[in-house]
């Protein structure tokens, strides 16, 4: 439940916009790849210097990399044609991951930006094996575009598998959705299907390692314990917006509203904290709204200057504050907190501020209907 805020890894850039991040097993599996292909070229080029082998090694994986990036960048496109956010893209291990803000809102929608991936993906595959026959002369590029034509249709075919976490299982769960118009149905089946697939790759797995083929075999267990793992988690996901739902703003916000003047400076602001324990306030300014402050925010500036700051400085100005209706389902209200981090809304009725709804009071909901439903059941 609780997302980090912040990917681990390093930051690439911004590409349309959406941040690109790098996760740390990425420097490992960089490394194990070109290891693989520069020995692979060795062996299959003896007449290549050294250093031919070695370069054309970095440059196949850079490219295999900028592959996956594609990939993934062609779900976020089509995500982001539904106004769908993107908040980020992360290479990593398997692949890439690209976050999308909300759940799609329709089958069709889940549908479009699954299947953008493997077809990215084929389009890449068949591009390479075109590069592979245009340039069939000059053995260095046939050696790297050849490869990176297979490892592109195997990833465009290994996605389609129809299980979760996979885009196959994705689109998989499209279609039961479509079909049964029932979303939690849909994700039981797909994540079903995904665990399914993915007991059949450890056992698999287990049996190459004991026939002596213990690298592969391995690899492939991992990955399907990999697999089985992400495919429990999404059907997790699901279960929490199911316990959520019915639940509206207006059912758990708090009534009153922690207000303070515009002029008072923040050392005045952290008294009024430490007096009141509440720790977000909408800020006034003669008489009516004009921001909202919190006590992280105060974080930014330097201890020595708060006595002469005013809150002013560090408030997020009123057109800027993210608020919620008091109809507006709890559930929609977490995902958009998550999605840009804060931790409490103020709630709007008819232009007046009616209450204030924190990250914290909705997760407490959703720890005792969790736990009485466990009772329930019992
Ligand atoms: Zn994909």
């Amino acid at each position: 439940m609780a997302q980090p805020s912040h990917v681990s890894g390093f930051r690439l850039g911004r590409i349309i916009g959406i941040p690109v991040y790098v996760h740390s097993s990425w420097f490992l599996i960089f490394f194990l790849i070109t290891l693989t292909l520069g020995t692979q070229f060795t062996a299959q080029h003896p007449g290549w210097t050294q250093t031919q082998h070695w370069m054309l090694g970095v440059i196949t994986s850079l490219l295999f990399f900028a592959s996956l990036l594609f990939h993934e960048l062609s779900h976020s496109v089509v995500a982001l044609h539904y106004r769908i956010p993107v908040q980020s893209i992360t290479l990593f291990v398997f692949g890439g991951l690209a976050r999308i803000g909300r759940e799609p809102s329709s089958a069709k929608q889940e549908f479009n930006i699954a299947i953008a991936g493997p077809i990215a993906s084929f389009f890449l595959a068949a591009g390479f094996w075109f590069a592979s026959i245009t340039f069939r002369g000059n053995d260095m590029v046939l050696a790297a575009s050849g490869w990176l034509a297979w490892i592109n249709l195997t990833l465009a075919v290994f996605n389609l598998v129809p299980g979760f976490p996979l885009d196959g299982g994705r689109i998989l769960r499209a279609l039961a959705w479509g079909v049964t118009k029932d979303f939690t149905r849909a994700t039981w089946i797909a994540s079903t299907a995904g665990k399914a697939f993915a007991y059949s790759m450890i056992v698999i797995g287990i049996v190459v390692a004991l026939k002596g083929n213990w690298v592969s075999g391995l690899w492939t267990a991992f990955i399907g314990w990999f697999l089985r793992d992400a495919a429990q988690e999404s059907y997790a996901q699901v279960a929490i917006r199911n316990t959520l739902t019915g639940v509206r703003a207006g059912d758990i916000m708090s009534q009153d509203v922690p207000t303070v003047a515009r002029d008072i400076s923040l050392e005045e602001y952290v008294h009024e904290v430490l007096r009141t324990g509440r720790r977000c306030h909408i800020v006034l300014g003669s008489g009516t709204p004009v921001g909202l402050v919190t006590l992280h925010a105060i974080r930014t500036v330097p201890r020595d200057e708060w006595a002469n700051t005013s809150i002013q400085a560090v408030m997020l100005p009123i057109d800027r504050i993210q608020w919620a209706s008091p109809e507006e389902p709890v559930l929609g209200v977490l995902e958009r907190m998550q999605s840009v981090d804060i931790n409490q809304m103020p709630v709007v009725s008819e232009g007046h501020i009616v209450g204030m709804i924190a990250r914290d009071a909705i997760l407490r909901v959703l720890q005792t209907r969790m736990q009485a439903s466990h009772l329930a059941e019992q």
